[in-house]
């Protein structure tokens, strides 16, 4: 992009956000009824556009399945805005607090004020989702929004912006498309909060943007989320349980589970389950519509260049390929399940993102938590025990983003829990409450009424009230220590 591009770009998007916040300032408070309004123009946009919206998804993808579009894209938003119109004015009500002695007489509240204008970055493995499903958060809070789609999904990104364009005026929300230089001006805009789903490395680039505006960010970012299967659990189950989410989007998605510890006896029981399970699913490959191919040649030389990475250093890597099929000519990649890993293997450093599956030994429980508190926190953590305590005991001694006990990546679909990681794996949550609560200012409001109590005890210091006052407090400070 040439230098007066680039200024164009970002005039463009500067003049954007000040008529979005000149609407905003217009009208600072949005109703109720609004909020909802907007939340039923993008559920009948969702529900016109939705074949259109599958279609483009698989295209971006060279092959995706439909399903996956719309259980894992389409059906997400839907159900979030079903229950953000539920609830959004049971979480927008002032809400009454507790007020300190010195402020008897007085109301205290805190009051969900819409902060302005939301800023989203939309990374390409979910498109669909991880566009709107901020934006619904963002509208159901009463704010505008202003979305950067993926420039890896851009038939995607083009009907996302012409839907939302025929849907929404440009200073309620507006779409940009377009690559890093776009995005790079994007995310220096001083807005009142970004929302940035992407890599850790590209997280920590945007947070210095935003940092220049003092623009509060949340991170939605990656990571090596590990599944622990305990050695009571049912092999099989726990194999069949992880090839199903494994399998989903080919396993480009960041909650996807990134490698499996498994206690050392039961390693070739697990691979043979997997493999199993995977075949079952995918009984072929290369011209099977249900298996999702690789974003982009790109992304597919670095997974092979991961797997050579490993098996120079050691690795066994077993290829589920039922029938043997060659993909030269397309972009599918078979599931690789690897063991004999080692830290020095790539697989084992970055974050998989793809077909690849390795499988650690472990000797003891706790061995394996220290595995995993060892290493950067993940967004996300998978746990097979049907042994209640012991799941409590996993729940206190590791930390990451989100636990799903005894399968994977379900805990995504529940609106009524908050959505994000931890340290590398992000900041900030959305979906439900979390989400409106996080595109809300929690304004804490005092209310004092004719009777002043604060009169009693101010200046001169140490008048007869305040001496009486401080008394009073002391004593009871030490009853409660
Ligand atoms: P990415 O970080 O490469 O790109 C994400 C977005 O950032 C794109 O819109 C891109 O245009 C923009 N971008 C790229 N360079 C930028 C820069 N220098 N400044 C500002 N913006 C820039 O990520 P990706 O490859 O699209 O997605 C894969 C990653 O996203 C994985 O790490 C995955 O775990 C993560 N992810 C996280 C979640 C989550 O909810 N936590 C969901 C999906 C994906």
């Amino acid at each position: 992009m040439s230098l007066e591009t680039q200024d164009t770009v970002a005039q463009t998007l500067s003049d954007t956000l000040a008529a979005q916040r000149a609407a905003f300032a217009q009208d600072p408070a949005s109703s109720i009824e609004q909020r909802i309004n907007r939340l039923n123009r993008l559920h009948n946009a969702i529900l016109d556009y939705k074949d259109r919206l599958i279609a483009a998804v698989d295209t971006d993808f060279s092959g995706r399945a439909a399903a996956e579009t719309e259980i894992l894209e389409i059906l997400p938003v839907l159900e979030g805005i079903a229950y953000n119109k539920k609830n959004v004015k049971r979480w927008a009500k002032q809400s009454r607090r507790h007020a300190p002695l010195m402020l008897f007489g007085s109301q205290t509240k805190v009051h969900y004020q819409p902060v302005g204008v939301i800023g989203i970055v939309v990374p390409w493995n979910f498109p669909i989702f991880l566009g709107l499903s901020p934006l619904v958060g963002a509208m159901t809070a009463g704010n505008r929004a202003m979305i950067k789609t993926s420039e890896f999904a851009p038939q995607t990104g083009e009907l996302i912006k012409e839907m939302i364009e025929s849907t929404f005026s440009a200073d309620e929300v507006t779409v940009h498309t377009g690559g890093v230089e776009v995005a790079t001006e994007f995310t220096k805009l001083p807005f009142d909060h970004l929302v940035f789903t992407g890599s850790t490395g590209v997280g920590k680039i945007v947070m210095r943007a935003a940092a220049e505006n003092l623009t509060p960010v949340t991170l939605e970012l990656g990571g090596k989320s590990p599944a622990i299967i305990h050695d009571d659990f049912p092999i099989e189950e726990a194999a069949k349980r992880i090839a199903f989410g494994k399998g989903l989007n080919a396993g480009q998605v960041c909650v996807s589970p990134d490698y499996i510890l498994v206690a050392r006896a039961k390693i070739s029981a697990f691979t043979a389950a997997f493999e199993k399970a995977m075949a079952g699913q995918y009984p072929t490959l290369r011209d099977n519509s249900d298996y999702t191919a690789i974003i982009t040649e790109r992304q597919q030389e670095r997974l092979e260049a991961n797997l050579a990475d490993a098996r120079e250093k050691g690795a066994t890597i077993r290829e589920i390929n039922p029938k043997g099929e060659g993909f030269d000519g397309t972009r599918k990649m078979a599931m690789h399940v690897v063991t004999d890993v080692t830290d020095e293997m790539r697989i084992m450093q970055e974050e998989i993102f793809g077909p690849i599956l390795p499988v650690v030994p472990y000797d003891t429980l706790d061995e394996a938590i220290a595995y995993v508190n060892a290493r950067p926190r993940p967004l996300a953590l998978y746990y097979f025990d049907w042994d209640k305590a012991r799941g409590e005991h996993m729940l206190n001694a590791t930390h990451s983003g989100g636990v799903c006990i005894n399968d994977v990546m379900t805990q995504v679909a529940v609106d009524d829990m908050p959505f994000g990681g931890v340290g590398p794996s992000g900041m900030g949550h959305y979906h439900g409450k979390e989400g409106f609560l996080n595109f809300s200012k929690a304004k804490g409001v005092v209310r004092k009424g004719r009777f002043n109590p604060t009169s009693y005890i101010q200046q001169p210091w140490g008048n007869r009230m305040y001496n009486a006052y401080m008394r009073f407090q002391y004593r009871r400070y030490r009853k409660i220590g």
